[in-house]
């Protein structure tokens, strides 16, 4: 059937447009009268919609008669937020007003005119992942002074997601301090009161990860049409977009088209919109368009409270002497709060063993000093191919294009800078080079940064990331 259909259509359009829009069709499936056509993207099936939508009428009717169905699959790249690759289906000429039923096409082809657009309704079917952390909720986001602000900003928005002047929300705050948790709480009750709705939570870094993916396999306008999809859109830690030109370009068209169309965005940062630095100015513009909340340290009545709770909940007793220890000294970091209540109390479960103020020195002592990263060549890869908006493999590979060689040698300069790696290690583990090219590489960046004021930045940028 669709190979007539195809034909019929080849003899009616111009060879070109028949390459591009046509030819990248699957047929997929024929029941009864409705065939089911696999396009690639969204923008694809809307192009045909726009376009085509009378030609593929008449090829269809003349193939199944009066009653012919037309289904269109949109197939996405498994890439964007979902574990399993995602199958839209979305009825020919079915626009808004979506009703749950099979769509049924009322074809006139005697009317190639079509003076009355005919809508369809039918069946809609997205399924997007939200990536959302139930554990992470609001009825465990502990309030206090610290946070009530955002947790109120966070709530109202869940209410009305599109409907308040929060839009976009942003939360900041240092690390540690509940940005992600309040991220997800927000998500989760809005798939609690519209289930309808598509949510979605997202890293800046794995949204970064998966643009510059659609760059590299030609898909940038399915990743964007991906995105304009969703009704709600939780970007979490926008700093990391930084610097990322590219990145920050197509996340401002996203952002424009979901705001305009009501859809509501989140975002969360380590810091206050005018502290951004490397971001552009017409996106920090649209940040401050809705709301900036603050997640500040908390006080101590609420660190008391967090580690009740946390307590409560593991069905854990333990000497107030010891809580208030814990919350005396661990003052702004609520993840390092948890983790060493978390010590104390596998250390008294497993061990059977009484909690004493001792052991909660020792444990708080630690907590407190072990928070330094360790700089691993693997980390050093990650964080300047992360920069210079490029994946790993990029970096290693043979290429000798100017700014992957430069990329290449700042790697390896920082992994002789910041571990204790051999030269011909960090060789080996930076695409199988040997040990003189990674003295060449330092040399070459040692040079450049006298020289070159640009690559100086470069080096103060990742310096900064690396201590
Ligand atoms: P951030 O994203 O700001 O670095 P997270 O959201 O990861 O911080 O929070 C760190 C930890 O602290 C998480 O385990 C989170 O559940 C907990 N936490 C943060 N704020 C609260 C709060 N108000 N009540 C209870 N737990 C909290
Ligand atoms: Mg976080």
């Amino acid at each position: 059937v669709w190979k007539n259909c195809m034909l019929f259509i080849q003899d009616n359009i111009q060879p070109q447009a028949f390459k591009t829009w046509f030819e990248p069709i699957k047929p997929v499936k024929l029941s009864e009268n409705a065939l089911s056509i696999q396009v690639p993207s969204k923008f694809f099936y809307e192009w045909l919609e726009e376009h085509y939508v009378k030609l593929l009428k008449v090829a269809l009717t003349k193939e199944l008669g009066e009653s012919a169905k037309l289904v269109y699959i949109i197939r996405m790249e498994n890439t964007y937020g979902n574990k399993e690759p995602f199958t839209e289906k979305i009825p020919s000429s079915n626009r808004e007003n979506m009703v749950p039923q099979e769509m049924d096409v009322p074809i006139k082809s005697k009317n190639p005119e079509l003076r009355n657009p005919f809508v369809i309704p039918g069946i809609r079917n997205i399924k997007i992942e939200s990536q959302l952390n139930p554990n992470y909720n609001f009825d465990n986001f502990l309030e206090g002074d610290s946070n009530r602000l955002a947790r109120s900003a966070g709530m109202a928005v869940a209410n009305k997601p599109g409907g308040t002047s929060f839009n976009p929300l942003l939360v900041f705050g240092g690390v540690g301090l509940g940005k992600t948790h309040l991220a997800h709480a927000i998500g989760v009750e809005i798939k609690d009161k519209y289930p309808e709705r598509t949510v979605l939570y997202i890293s800046a870094e794995k949204f970064t990860q998966q643009y510059i993916e659609s760059v590299k396999k030609n898909t940038r306008n399915d990743f964007i049409h991906f995105y304009q999809l969703i009704d709600v859109l939780i970007i979490d830690d926008v700093q990391f977009l930084s610097g990322k030109s590219g990145t920050q370009d197509v996340f401002f068209h996203i952002f424009n088209h979901l705001h305009q169309n009501g859809k509501q965005v989140i975002l969360t940062s380590d810091k206050a919109p005018v502290d951004m630095q490397d971001i552009e100015q017409r996106l920090l513009s649209r940040f401050k368009w809705g709301l900036s909340a603050e997640l500040q340290t908390p006080d101590y009545e609420t660190r008391i409270s967090i580690l009740n709770n946390k307590l409560y909940r593991d069905g854990v007793e333990m000497p107030e002497e010891i809580i208030e220890y814990v919350a005396k000294h661990i003052k702004t970091n609520i993840r390092e709060l948890e983790g060493a209540i978390i010590s104390l109390i596998a250390q008294s479960t497993l061990n059977k063993r009484e909690v004493t103020l001792e052991l909660a020195q020792q444990v708080v002592e630690k907590f407190v000093k072990n928070t330094k990263r360790e700089v691993s060549i693997d980390y050093i890869q990650k964080v300047v191919s992360d920069y210079f908006e490029m994946d790993v493999a990029t970096l290693q590979s043979k290429t000798r294009k100017r700014h992957i060689v430069q990329a290449r040698q700042l790697a390896m300069f920082f992994a002789k800078k910041f571990t204790k790696a051999s030269l011909a290690s960090i060789g080996s583990q930076i695409g199988k080079r040997d040990h003189a090219t990674v003295l060449h590489a330092c040399k070459t960046v040692d040079n450049l940064a006298e020289t070159d004021k640009q690559f100086r930045k470069y080096i103060d940028d990742l310096t900064k990331k690396f201590s």
